[in-house]
């Protein structure tokens, strides 16, 4: 199984749901269609009415982010896995870049994937090294450091997917080359056994992916699927990375 996996940022209001619909009838008709999963994060703000919406269709809703609680707390602005799972959302992101910029830290990450699982909750946990630690050749021991810190032997490896995202290349159009990625990439998949004592999760690649880069990623089998930032705003854009990865 594939994953193509939409992260929406601050993007969208109720009327975005178009775009959905676009991809979620590609969706349903695609010769390929059993061979992938949709998700789209879109901002807390329409989790509810979108997960109503694609209830019983193709595409599955996601949250962008999860607070590290399990239910209610006094944190103000702050959001729950439990509350997200009240309003149908499947799925969260863990450890975006973005947020681990803004203070997230491994004990918090962690706290959030466990609370997350508890609540049926399918984690895409986000993990990525930036410019200057792949300049020093730190990007491997990197990693695996995020990977260690966070996942446990014990949390339901087929809930987690993994999503590496060097902070270099997300919305910058600069991505690694076919054998970076892949030694990346069997290098997450090895730590990711080593966590679990068995196969590893899936493990999708996330950085400037588009509808003209994507043929270069099939090559990569160990590659399981994308989080695509800026081209899941548009439907086009979205169709033809999916379009162009089976063709
Ligand atoms: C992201 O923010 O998760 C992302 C992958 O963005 P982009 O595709 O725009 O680089």
């Amino acid at each position: 199984m594939r994953y193509f996996i939409g992260n929406w940022k601050m993007f969208g209001v109720p009327k975005s749901i178009n775009i959905l619909n676009k991809i979620n009838s590609f969706h349903s008709t695609d010769k390929n269609r059993n061979k992938y999963r949709v998700i789209i994060t879109p901002p807390y703000t329409l989790i509810e009415s979108y997960a109503k919406y694609f209830k019983n269709k193709k595409i599955s809703i996601g949250s962008q982010n999860c607070y590290q609680k399990e239910q209610f707390s006094s944190n103000t602005a702050a959001v729950s896995p439990y509350m997200l799972r009240s309003v149908g959302a499947q799925y969260t992101l863990v450890g975006h870049s973005d947020n681990r910029g803004e203070g997230d830290t491994d004990s918090m990450l962690k706290d959030k994937v466990k609370h997350a699982l508890k609540n049926n909750l399918k984690v895409v946990f986000c993990i990525g090294e930036n410019k200057s630690e792949k300049k020093n050749k730190k990007t491997l021991s990197i990693l695996k450091k995020q990977l260690i810190k966070v996942l446990e032997k014990n949390f339901n490896k087929n809930n987690i997917i993994v999503a590496y995202e060097p902070i270099w290349s997300i919305g910058t159009g600069k991505i690694p080359t076919v054998s970076e990625l892949k030694k990346t990439t069997i290098h997450i998949k090895k730590v990711l056994e080593s966590i679990f004592k068995k196969n590893s999760p899936a493990v999708l690649y996330g950085g400037s992916v588009d509808g003209s880069n994507v043929e270069m990623f099939k090559e990569i089998r160990e590659i399981d699927g994308f989080l695509i930032g800026g081209a899941s705003k548009s439907s086009k854009k979205f169709i033809d990375i999916i379009k162009n990865y089976y063709r």
